[in-house]
């Protein structure tokens, strides 16, 4: 991982074979951040999505082991029990052009990771919720 500080930013340059909230939650706990917002893009070469079925309450998971541009990743952070939780998104497509996207689980970096990260100073935190069975942020 290579990091740059902006001004009120950060950005993130992940190397090949890195995994992605690992690298996020490391680079959380060093600089001690509590929220902040993730964008980025670059290329996997592994990652699992999930779809959240709000009516079972339960992700349906798959995963994709081939190289794939990630055309945008979004993103938050929030400290849950004490840890800190990136919640991310992300679009992605193969050789045929077609777009998969979903909430992603994990991801390994294929050709490169450019993560842009805007720390937020709100406290905040998630809590489980009932109606939709997801830790939802709250503030602390
Ligand atoms: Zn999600």
């Amino acid at each position: 991982m290579n990091h740059f500080t902006g001004a009120n930013n950060h950005l993130l340059v992940l190397n090949r074979g890195e995994q992605l909230h690992q690298q996020l939650e490391l680079f959380a706990d060093k600089h001690q951040l509590k929220m902040a917002w993730l964008s980025g893009l670059g290329g996997a070469d592994s990652l699992t999505l999930g779809y959240y079925n709000l009516k079972t309450k339960q992700y349906k998971w798959q995963s994709f082991n081939q190289e794939l541009e990630i055309l945008s990743l979004t993103g938050n952070l929030s400290i849950v029990d004490g840890h800190p939780f990136w919640h991310i998104h992300g679009s992605f497509s193969g050789p045929d052009y077609k777009v998969i996207g979903g909430h992603v689980k994990s991801l390994s970096i294929g050709l490169t990771g450019e993560l842009f990260i805007t720390p937020h100073g709100a406290d905040i935190t998630r809590a489980y919720d009932e109606t939709t069975g997801l830790k939802l942020i709250c503030p602390l």
